[in-house]
């Protein structure tokens, strides 16, 4: 940085904040983009749309013989949290189990996303599972997706999954059968099965989503959601070279995670990248880099979990004596969850004080990130376009060194959609502001489904006794025990999707899940309990609790632009992605469930048959 410049920001950065006129800056946002009809404004992939969700990869799947055979237990999914469920049982003695996946191979949400540029935002380290285990240490800090994707084969390989999945099999319903206390299984491949319990382990982000743009289906050129990469038609790979691009004017829509992430290697192989922004993202640095052999040799046994959980304290703001991942996460939770932590257990300010110093540690954090995008962006008037007016926990924060130099190519516009998004798509184009931009390509990284049902989001019909309909018996909101099991549906367990731990690291709560259901099976099959399911009690009086300590968010969550952290724009105390996680917190859910395990699971009733 020249002497000029760097005075420049020295004052810009010790200008006094005006929160008066932020806040009204904040609203203002926010109400651009507020709209009536919240997440009812995006498309179900089905019908017409179905190309949509189709796996490009596929080909005809292998014939096989449909199955009717008993398995003790069957686990719905083979991304992570399945994965891992079937780790954990079958190093508690639960070895006869099924998986089925609905993809040719393991990884879940990584076997979908392998857009060029893939990337989790978690630490390697702490997110990938089971590094003790396979003696693995991944290559970077953050890795890209395809080293997770080669990480969950490895982890299938060692552990004996291959043999154990059905791929390319969809679920189609669960059905229980009183007389067999057992679930019926049906799939897509003609399979007819029962099996004794089931564990529903189908991730949160797993269905794509389109804005319902009219004239989506009118368009003539290619078009794909960034979960379901079309590398036919780009040619390349995950790490770019989309040679097949060179000639092509592409529109990608959408500037979450996923779109900043995919954007640059676009830019680097087509004609012309339009970038279609509805809100502005906070990009905070990335800042990888290779892992240090000389580290590597320094870990001790329980290095992994030491990691975790040191991280996992520290973002929710309990001071630890050291950061192990020191990182853009626990930079900021520090400071934000370090001011929540020492009041709450201090009592020393009042709500009132507590709420205004986050609010001006926010806006610090805020503008430091404006700022980023004009040193990054050199013309003025973009950068002031790609800046973002919102809260940081108001959208999913993101981390990137590539996306916001991208717009100083030549051949990469922002085009700025006032909050209002795309107007109309026609058959060569999109129009935004009443202006049509001819492209052969459309690139949709516009996101998962968050607040439909359940069962629409795993694509299945769950009948539980008295074929009473799981998506009926949540229609209103989710009644379990735990976040784990439902009164009405025996052998059912749920990694997620709701009511269990949060964390900015998904898969440290889903190893305690695992747990928890490893040792309840293994339980049940040592104890020769053919069922095994919460009491209406134990379901109601852990509804009330998880209530009772439900973050009280929904007047932060009202000030915010829309995004599905708050449904979309529609704050309800059961509505919206965050809402649905303990608010008590991961520590104390951690220690409430281990000591209920402890106590015997008291609530749960383990049937045996006469
Ligand atoms: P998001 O839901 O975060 O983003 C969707 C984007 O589409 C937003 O920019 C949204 O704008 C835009 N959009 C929606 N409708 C329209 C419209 N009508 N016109 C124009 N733009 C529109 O989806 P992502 O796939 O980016 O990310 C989903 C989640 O997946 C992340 O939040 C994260 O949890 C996870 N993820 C994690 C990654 C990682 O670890 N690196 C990578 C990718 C995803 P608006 O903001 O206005 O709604």
């Amino acid at each position: 940085m020249t002497d000029t410049k760097a005075a420049a920001a020295a004052s810009r950065a010790a200008a006094p904040i005006d929160l008066d006129a932020l806040r009204a800056k904040y609203r203002q946002e926010r109400d651009r983009r507020m709209r009536g009809d919240g997440i009812r404004q995006f498309v179900e992939l089905v019908g017409d749309y179905r190309g949509y969700i189709e796996d490009p990869d596929a080909n005809d799947a292998e014939p096989r013989a449909p199955l009717d055979d008993d398995v003790s237990v069957l686990i719905v999914g083979g991304g992570w949290s399945g994965m891992v469920a079937a780790v954990r049982l079958m190093q508690s003695g639960v070895s006869d189990l099924r998986l089925i996946d609905n993809g040719r191979d393991f990884g879940g949400t990584w076997y979908w996303n392998r857009y060029p540029g893939v990337q989790c935002d978690i630490e390697s380290y702490i997110y990938m599972p089971l590094l003790e285990e396979t003696d693995y240490v991944p290559r970077e800090k953050y890795a890209f997706g395809d080293e997770i994707r080669t990480h969950a084969e490895r982890v299938g390989r060692k552990f004996g999954l291959y043999e154990r999945t059905l791929f390319e099999t969809q679920l189609q319903a669960l059905t229980w059968d009183e007389d067999l206390s057992r679930w019926r299984v049906r799939t897509n491949r003609g399979d007819s099965f029962t099996t004794r319990h089931v564990v529903m382990a189908c991730g949160s982000l797993n269905r794509p989503k389109l804005p319902g743009i009219p004239g989506i289906l009118d368009f003539k050129g290619t078009s794909f959601h960034t979960s379901r990469w079309d590398y036919e038609y780009s040619g390349g790979d995950t790490t770019g070279n989309l040679h097949k691009l060179a000639d092509k004017r592409i529109a990608l829509i959408g500037t979450g995670a996923s779109g900043i992430q995919v954007a640059p290697l676009i830019a680097e192989s087509c004609e012309h990248l339009y970038v279609v922004q509805r809100t502005p993202v906070a990009v905070a640095p990335r800042g990888n880099r290779p892992t240090d052999p000389d580290w590597v040799r320094s870990l001790q046994p329980g290095w992994q979990e030491e990691r975790r959980s040191n991280f996992q304290k520290l973002v929710s703001g309990v001071p630890q004596p050291e950061d192990l991942v020191d990182d853009a996460w626990t930079e900021i939770m520090k400071i934000l969850g370090a001011i929540a932590f020492r009041v709450a257990q201090e009592g020393e300010k009042t709500q009132a004080e507590r709420d205004l110093e986050m609010e001006l540690a926010d806006a610090e954090r805020m503008e430091t990130l404006r700022r980023r995008v004009e040193d990054q962006v050199k013309d003025p008037a973009v950068a002031e376009t790609l800046k973002p007016w919102y809260r940081f926990f108001c959208k999913r924060p993101t981390f990137n060194d590539r996306y916001l130099p991208m717009f100083n190519r030549p051949n990469v516009s922002l085009l700025d959609t006032g909050g209002q998004g795309v107007e109309r798509i026609t058959a060569d184009g999109l129009v935004i502001g009443g202006k049509e931009y001819p492209v052969d390509c459309i690139i949709f990284a516009t996101g998962f489904e968050v607040g439909t049902e359940y069962t629409r989001r795993a694509e299945i019909e769950i009948f539980g006794r008295g074929g009473l309909s799981l998506a009926d018996h949540w229609a209103e909101d989710y009644q379990t025990l735990h976040g784990v099991t439902a009164h009405g549906f025996p052998n059912l367990f749920f990694m997620g999707p709701a009511q269990g731990p949060g964390d900015v690291n998904f898969l440290y709560p889903a190893d305690l899940q695992a747990r928890y259901v490893a040792r309840i099976l293994a339980r049940a099959l040592g104890e020769g309990a053919e069922v095994v399911e919460p009491t209406e009690e134990a379901v109601q009086a852990y509804v009330a609790h998880f209530r009772e300590v439900a973050l009280d968010n929904i007047e932060f969550y009202r000030e915010c632009t829309p995004s599905y952290y708050n449904n979309e724009g529609d704050p309800s105390k059961y509505k919206g992605f965050l809402s649905q996680r303990y608010g008590g917190g991961f520590a104390q859910y951690r220690k409430m469930v281990l000591d209920w395990l402890d106590e015997g699971m008291p609530g749960l009733a383990f049937t045996t048959r006469e």
